[in-house]
C-alpha cells in the first residue's frame, strides 16, 4: 500500500525532531500548575532509562515552550530513573543496573525471558519508561 508507506516515511522523518515536544509541554504545564503563579527556578525531572527521551532535546523544547510563562529561564535538572520490574506472583522488584552507555533492551529482554527467581514468568515494567517530575524549585 503506497499511501501507508509514504505516511510512515513522513512520520519517521519528523519523529526525531518532535518526539520530546509533548513531554516538554506536559512537564511545563505541570510545573506551572504546581508553581501556582510563582516564578520557577528549576525543575528536576526523572528520565526513564527506557524512555527514549533525549534530555538535551527535551530541554530545547522546554525553553522554547516556556517563553512568557513563569517557567521562562528555568533550568531542567535530569535524573535517570532505572528500569524496574515487578513479579506478578511474588511482587518482588528487580531494578536493572545498566551503565549509561549500555543499551537497555538486551538486559530487559533477558530478564523478561527468564522471569522471576520464584519461578513465575510474568514480570511487569513498573518504572523507567517515561518522564516524571521529581521536584520544583521556585524563585
Ligand atoms: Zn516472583
Amino acid at each position: 500500500m503506497t499511501g501507508y508507506g509514504q505516511r510512515w516515511n513522513k512520520g519517521k522523518k519528523l519523529g526525531a525532531a518532535v518526539h520530546e515536544e509533548p513531554y516538554a509541554q506536559a512537564m511545563l504545564d505541570l510545573a506551572i500548575e504546581r508553581a501556582n503563579g510563582r516564578m520557577i527556578k528549576n525543575v528536576r525531572l526523572g528520565v526513564g532509562r527506557f524512555s527514549a527521551i533525549v534530555p538535551t532535546s527535551l530541554e530545547l523544547f522546554f525553553s522554547f515552550l516556556s517563553r512568557g510563562t513563569p517557567a521562562q529561564g528555568a533550568d531542567l535538572i535530569f535524573e535517570t530513573i532505572p528500569v524496574t520490574l515487578t513479579c506478578r506472583h511474588c511482587r518482588k522488584q528487580i531494578t536493572l543496573d545498566i551503565a549509561d552507555d549500555q543499551p537497555v533492551q538486551p538486559v530487559l529482554a533477558r530478564h523478561l525471558a527468564q522471569g522471576c527467581t520464584c519461578g513465575a514468568k510474568k514480570l511487569d515494567i513498573i518504572d523507567g519508561l517515561t518522564v516524571e517530575m521529581i521536584s520544583l524549585e521556585l524563585l
